[in-house]
């Protein structure tokens, strides 16, 4: 059959496992151990009630304004997406044509290369220094060069660039810097801000990590308006549906749902991180709610294979020449407890 040989060479991207509910304690797709806000879930029942059998709101209006309102920017200049990722194919398909150039950093979020290679795209990985930073080759002018990706914080570390950095790189970059803040709401700082001051910086979110809802599929981002108004021509014309929306409203209006969970999994974090370092691994400062773990002698696959057959289920990552990994999701101080237990029985 005639499949476009650029899919056909591809490898497609393999997201984390997902095993039965209650088949395994999941800390390998960085999904958040506590309910969400019930708020959300009487939003969504709200909805059900109103019916379905109308189109929702092609925009997600009654989303935008509300983020609007929580991150005071004009709501055109928020777009819907159905999760972060359809947001991120959203902004592929509008500004990387066939045979142009996609930049990404190396070791990040795998899916950019997929979405190049969907587009029939090329794409580039500049890699990190030791210290989890850019060269100034990430933000070098290149032949074809149309979009660059940069997840802030970083998947796997779970570090970051500061805020002045990803300015300069913006501005020297020829192209839109798509900065990825699917975790974001765990780190010291955010650059929504620098939005409306830097037509290039474009700012992605998800609910899906800091608001427990990645079986909710709702992400956004934030740009300006005229930027917006050409993605709106790219999206599918319903691509949000309306009890995500309704959900997803309720989600970011709950602050104090948000400030709460998040105090608890950033000191959490806290004790995942010295635990890990007390068993001798590496582990560079995290801002999200995950930590990339490092051993400087003893295999990483052992390990995660050890845990996996306790029901622990954490995810194995090997970047080839950048070296291989756990990264380990935040989950309750209990689940986080008995992992570190597992590493120390499986590193004996
Ligand atoms: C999880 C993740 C996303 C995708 O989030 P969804 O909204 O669930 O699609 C995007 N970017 C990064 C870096 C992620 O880790």
């Amino acid at each position: 059959m005639n499949v476009r040989p650029e899919i056909q060479a591809m490898a497609g991207y393999v997201p984390g496992e997902q095993p039965r509910p209650g088949e395994a304690i999941k800390l390998n797709t960085n999904e958040n151990p506590y309910p969400a806000s019930d708020k959300v879930f009487e939003a969504i029942r709200a909805a059900c009630e109103t019916g379905l059998s109308r189109y929702p709101n092609a925009l997600g209006e009654p989303f935008r304004e509300a983020a609007a309102e929580v991150y005071g920017v004009e709501r055109d200049m928020v777009l819907c997406g159905n999760g972060s990722d359809d947001i991120l194919t959203i902004l592929t398909r509008t500004f990387v044509g066939s045979g142009e150039l996609l930049r990404l950093p190396r070791p990040s979020y795998i899916l950019y290369k997929s979405l190049a290679e969907i587009q029939g795209a090329r794409s580039e990985e500049v890699r990190f220094d030791g210290h989890w930073q850019l060269p100034p080759k990430f933000a070098q002018p290149k032949e074809g060069l149309k979009l660059a990706f940069l997840p802030n914080p970083n998947s796997p570390s779970g570090t970051v660039i500061p805020k002045r950095t990803i300015l300069e790189l913006a501005e020297q970059l020829p192209c839109p810097l798509v900065v990825d803040e699917a975790y974001a709401d765990f780190a010291e700082f955010d650059c929504v801000d620098l939005v409306a001051k830097c037509e290039k910086i474009i700012v992605t979110r998800t609910l899906s990590k800091a608001y427990s809802l990645a079986g909710l599929r709702f992400g956004y981002l934030f740009a300006q308006p005229h930027l917006i108004e050409q993605m709106v021509k790219v999206k599918d014309s319903y691509n949000c549906d309306a009890l995500s929306i309704a959900g997803a409203t309720a989600a970011i209006l709950d602050r104090e749902w948000r400030r709460d969970n998040r105090r608890k999994l950033i000191a959490t974090r806290t004790r995942l991180i010295d635990g890990m370092r007390n068993l001798g691994f590496c582990v560079p400062d995290s801002q999200a709610n995950f930590t990339w773990n490092v051993h400087p002698t003893i295999p990483h696959k052992p390990v995660y294979e050890y845990l996996k057959r306790y029901g622990y289920l954490v995810r194995y990552m090997d970047y080839a020449e950048c070296g291989d990994g756990l990264r380990i999701s935040v989950g309750t101080d209990e689940q986080i407890d008995i992992c570190l237990k597992l590493v120390n029985e499986a590193i004996r």
